[in-house]
């Protein structure tokens, strides 16, 4: 599997908070030559490589593998689907998007109705987006029909967005690149360090349920004990929003090391080495500090007496909505700092933070 391969599938798998299985498959598929693997009923996915030597300062490099989606709620008597969110929306973007619908037979497209503007009120037009007047609509003509089509009441709904590659000017387009993209580049990392010089061991995680308060991360810090972390995160670009002096996180401004969000001060000395060992190696950093947002960091950082932590981002544009921008080249500068940082960090440094 090529990296771009492993970025589409990864991009394409469903995998709303809580049925994140697909993910995890391609994760397994791809790491099964040079890792064993371990995996919990929350759905983490833990990757040992067998290249580590055992008995050095363990890094743990953190992605979560979920994305922000819908369940239906309840089948109505046309055959349309209630729903509610999972994880936060721009509920502005959901009316007449594409989704796709899980079945028992597996998932079916659907779209989120919009009414014709012919058959709108004037107090329809100027109401604001609801979940309460939000339907799904697959096709079914009646409740019945909807369940002969196999939709059951918990069912989980994703985006139904293609993934393109736009190779001449190296932009990704798709859905789910928080934190699909960093699932990509944190198992990248964990690949090349084979043949990579170390003095610590590695093991990856893929944690489950970020987008609805990081429920993955938490169980899965109760299972390990990593001397420090990197997480890697698709995080929201500014680029096209923000004022030239506010802008922290650039499409093709390289890795966004994030300083603060709402949840987590990163650990102050761990993001200093890793600006430094950027600079060292020549790889594009951007640093970032946040009011808002949240990241598995929050855990992390207090977990087990304390684990020094840091969050590497790839900007994203439009996350938490049906299409997102990335650049090809950020998701490099993001494996690149993380083969750095491997490659850099000793016992002693750790130690240190
Ligand atoms: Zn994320």
């Amino acid at each position: 599997m090529t990296d771009l391969q492993l970025i589409e599938k990864l991009c394409e798998a469903r995998g709303a908070s809580g049925f994140e299985d697909e993910v995890l498959e391609i994760a397994r598929e791809y790491c099964k030559d040079f890792a064993k693997f371990e995996e919990d009923s929350m759905r983490n996915l833990y990757i040992v490589p067998e290249y580590n030597k055992g008995g050095r300062p363990l890094v743990m490099l953190d992605a979560h593998s979920d994305e922000v989606g819908f369940m239906v709620q309840a089948i109505k008597p046309d055959g349309t689907l209630r729903f509610i969110p999972i994880g936060g929306w721009n509920e502005k973007c959901l009316p007449s998007s594409k989704v796709q619908v899980y079945t028992r037979s597996g998932y079916i497209s659907g779209v989120i109705a919009a009414m014709p503007p012919h058959l709108m009120t004037a107090e329809q037009r100027n109401a604001p987006v609801s979940y309460s007047t939000l339907a799904i609509d697959v096709g079914a003509t009646s409740d019945k029909e909807a369940e002969r089509f196999g939709i059951e009441i918990g069912a989980p709904v994703v985006p139904l967005s293609p993934f393109e590659y736009d190779k001449k000017h190296g932009i990704l387009h798709g859905k789910a690149f928080d934190d699909r993209l960093g699932v990509a580049a944190m198992l990248m990392c964990l690949k090349k360090m084979k043949d990579c010089d170390s003095a610590v061991d590695v093991f990856g995680v893929i944690s489950s349920q970020e987008e609805v308060g990081e429920r993955g991360i938490t169980a899965a810090m109760h299972r390990v004990k990593p001397d420090c972390a990197i997480c890697f995160e698709g995080c929201p670009a500014d680029d096209t929003s923000a004022p030239s002096y506010m802008i922290q996180d650039a499409l093709k401004g390289g890795v966004m090391l994030r300083h603060m969000d709402a949840t987590v001060i990163c650990t102050p000395r761990f993001t200093s080495f890793a600006c430094q060992t950027a600079k060292t190696h020549g790889i594009k950093v951007q640093l970032a500090v946040r009011s808002g947002g949240g990241n598995n960091g929050a855990y992390i950082i207090s977990a087990n007496g304390g684990t020094p932590v840091i969050v590497a981002g790839i900007p994203v544009r439009y996350i938490h909505t049906f299409n997102g921008i990335a650049a090809m080249q950020d998701v490099e500068s993001n494996v690149e700092l993380g083969v750095a940082l491997l490659k850099e960090l000793t016992g002693e440094i750790i130690k240190g933070f």
